[in-house]
């Protein structure tokens, strides 16, 4: 007799059930950001009207023939260096069959027998642990498949071509936080080689099996929460498949967003129904010497463990600071490298560059440009304003200033001297004895007051020289 299973999503507590160990492995695909597709001259625009940026090449018409896209073959490269994986000296293409609507040609050109990557890691900072990627692979798009409202199946063949990466993880994670961590590290990656929203663009199948069990494909999903939600629905599901003493089946399944839950899409094909053979219009490609001549930056999760080391950061708050500012993009870890040769690592210039970074009134490559000119006023200025104490809000918002109007302040401007702050607070207390009295009976009315005076003179930037004259008022007099 047949049984219901429950499979609600309130999960959390089946990672912790050791004898049900889930095994993870993600198959990531990496859009290039090219302009033209990955074996035609066809644009990669993704705005254009459906099926205007198409070619007898990449519709496979019999008789034309792909030539593969430097840019690609560069890109892909460079990614592969900064997942530290063993680049083939000589790679080749192959066409893995397959009839579906997406696909014109009935086959798509990829990679099997000779990837451009094999053996590369990853090593998560908040896990302390290294994921294996199995291999790296460059290969074209399909197009994409809509479905109407009236009920038919429409197919644009823009995307058809476009250069995908795709990057196979060994099953190394064990839970859910392992595979967002991967994801964090791997996007900023990606952000190093100029990909702009990998969030918004990466698409991940994700596999899972649990206590030894069938493995189970999760097709096709993207953004991190709709990966989460399927990797918690997925686990207990086969969890409770397992306890209840029944098998769980090797299929394909696809994520519905909407509800949550994961549903059947086809059962699970194996590597030889795609019946691959070489590519016979494409050569097999020696790139020995490429990857010397493709700099690549050093990764976000190098920079970040080179940069804690240095200047020892210990604190969990600031690590995770610097983290951000290292991950966010290339550039914003370029400048702090950069401003940290004029001004001794802090805090606060950690705080000021997070405060730039949200504000998102510029972006990082513009200051990135602006620091690099010869006679930039800028690093003079920021030094300055660190000797004068200026706070972070302030040079936030003149640096903000510099990048709309091109103008910088007289730092004497805004950072006074100490006899006008001197002037200022005697002058309040002279108007208010009763608040100077109130701060000597309890120093902690010192902010009160400090507050005060801002409120009256306007002088945030002065918080902090305020505050100290006030200090100094009370202990001497
Ligand atoms: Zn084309």
């Amino acid at each position: 007799m047949g049984t219901y299973l429950c499979v609600s999503h309130s999960t959390n507590h089946y990672w912790k059930d050791t004898k049900m160990k889930a095994k993870i492995g993600l198959e990531l695909h990496v859009p290039l950001p090219t302009k033209t597709k990955l074996f035609c001259r066809c644009s990669t625009e993704v705005t254009a009207d459906p099926n205007t940026n198409v070619c007898p090449i990449c519709v496979g018409f019999p008789g034309t023939k792909p030539k593969l896209n430097f840019n690609a073959l560069t890109l892909s490269i460079a990614l592969a260096k900064l997942l530290d994986c063993t680049i083939n000296p000589k790679i080749s293409f192959s066409r893995k069959t397959y009839f579906y609507p997406d696909l014109p040609k009935n086959f798509q050109i990829t990679q099997f027998e000779a990837p451009i990557g094999v053996k590369g890691k990853v090593t998560l900072i908040d896990h302390e642990k290294t994921i294996q990627i199995t291999r790296l692979q460059l290969e074209e798009d399909p197009g994409r498949i809509k479905y109407s409202k009236d009920g038919r199946t429409l197919v644009d063949y823009n995307r058809a071509g476009m250069p995908l990466v795709e990057i196979v993880t060994a099953p190394d994670f064990v839970q859910s936080t392992e595979v967002l961590e991967f994801l964090e590290i791997l996007f900023a990656t990606l952000r190093y080689i100029g990909i702009e929203n990998p969030e918004a663009i990466v698409r991940c199948d994700v596999n899972v099996s649990v206590a030894g069990g069938a493995r189970v494909e999760v097709k096709n999903v993207s953004g991190i929460n709709n990966i989460k939600k399927t990797l918690e629905y997925e686990v207990s599901k086969q969890i409770k498949l397992l306890k209840a003493g029944l098998e769980v089946q090797r299929v394909t399944l696809m994520f519905d967003s909407e509800r949550k839950i994961t549903l059947p899409l086809r059962k699970k094909e194996y590597e030889e129904d795609y019946g691959y053979i070489f590519e016979p219009d494409l050569p097999q490609y020696n790139i020995k010497e490429l990857p010397e001549q493709i700099n690549t930056p050093p990764t976000p999760v190098a920079r970040f463990f080179t940069y804690i080391t240095t200047y020892d950061v210990k604190d969990p708050k600031e690590q995770k600071k610097l983290k951000k500012i290292f991950f966010s993009n290339k550039e914003w870890g370029d400048i702090l490298e950069r401003l940290t040769k004029k001004i001794p690592p802090s805090k606060k210039l950690h705080n000021l560059l997070l405060n730039l970074l949200e504000t998102n009134k510029f972006d990082s490559k513009t200051f990135y440009a602006a620091l690099s000119e010869p006679h930039t006023p800028l690093v003079p200025f920021i030094e300055k304003a660190f000797q004068d104490e200026v706070t972070t809000s302030v040079i936030t918002e003149q640096l903000t200033n510099y990048f709309i109007t091109g103008k910088l302040p007289q730092l004497e401007e805004i950072s006074q001297s100490d006899t006008e702050t001197e002037t200022l607070v005697t002058t309040f207390f002279e108007q208010h004895p009763d608040i100077l009295q109130k701060v000597k009976n309890n120093p902690k009315m010192i902010n009160f007051a400090v507050g005060q005076i801002i409120k009256k003179t306007g002088k945030k930037h002065l918080a902090k020289k305020i505050k100290q004259k006030i200090e100094e008022i009370i202990t001497h007099k």
